[in-house]
């Protein structure tokens, strides 16, 4: 019963907090509109805003910004069922199910801004790069260290399983996929290969099948790749290069959508979840 008026909570507040996001974006986006077109030579220039070429430089960008989309984020689904459950939506189906639940809350959202404002709202399954590591540190001010919920320093990307569970390739795009028609402004799903995986391309080919057949509608496959930066040479390199036995070695990992140059250009708390995620089998 207790848990039962948590849930219930947890949903009312997830929905007053989204109401106030989704009043704040139309604000910004208020504002945003007397900006003029000269500010976004790329985006106008290259009309991705329906109109926006048409626009004079000094011309205000106005309603040409009515075709972005405003989108409300979240991240830390596993840690917000933790909270609840004292384990992720990966091991417990009632977990699951709630946090399918608040996702529902906020398309619900997203749905009644639509149609106050005709503007195009959507929910952001977001990796959040900055705010994954900002909003543990507030938390634990806040509430203090709370073991399995805010005790990392970083929160789980929106709805992802917690990237320390060890979960099979199959269970983790089965357990994932039916988030992705819930995110519309965007959405991922990995699965984490060693670095083996450029040699089993049929491992590949089953995953990429497996995603396709459960409606992932963005999946990526991570494994690591090292460059000696001495001689080249492309590999997984542990300390040395096996070449040339350089230590200066580039280690190029996808941590969000996008592949990153290298690993230490990266925040603390991002790096800190790569360093935390097990390779998935
Ligand atoms: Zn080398």
């Amino acid at each position: 019963r207790i848990l039962s008026v948590s849930i219930q909570k947890l949903k009312e507040s997830l929905r007053e907090m989204a109401l106030l996001v989704g009043e704040q974006l139309h604000e910004r986006y208020l504002y945003q509109r007397s900006a003029l077109a000269r500010q976004f030579p790329f985006m106008m220039g290259n009309d991705v805003w329906k109109g926006g070429g048409a626009l004079k430089p000094n011309d205000k960008v106005g309603s040409v910004l009515d075709s972005g989309t405003l989108g409300i984020g979240f991240i830390g689904g596993h840690n917000a069922m933790y909270a609840l459950y004292g384990m992720g939506h990966g091991e417990s189906t009632a977990a699951w199910e709630t946090l399918r639940e608040c996702l529902v809350v906020l398309n619900e959202v997203a749905g009644e801004m639509k149609a106050k404002y005709h503007l195009n709202y959507s929910v952001l399954a977001t990796p959040a790069e900055g705010l994954s590591g900002r909003f543990t540190k507030l938390d634990v001010k806040r509430y203090g260290k709370i073991p399995g919920v805010n005790d990392r320093e970083y929160y789980i990307n929106s709805f992802h399983i917690d990237v320390k569970e060890e979960v099979r390739i199959a269970d983790k795009i089965r357990l994932e996929a039916p988030f992705h028609a819930l995110t519309l402004g965007g959405h991922i799903t990995y699965i984490e290969l060693d670095g083996e995986a450029k040699k089993n391309i049929r491992a590949i080919v089953k995953i990429v099948k497996l995603m396709k057949d459960n409606q992932i509608g963005y999946g990526s496959i991570n494994h690591p790749i090292d460059t000696c930066r001495s001689c080249h040479y492309k590999g997984v390199i542990y300390d040395r290069c096996p070449i040339c036995k350089s230590e200066d070695i580039q280690r190029m990992r996808r941590i969000t959508g996008y592949l990153t140059g290298d690993l230490a250009s990266w925040n603390s708390a991002k790096r800190a979840e790569e360093r935390d995620r097990v390779k998935h089998h």
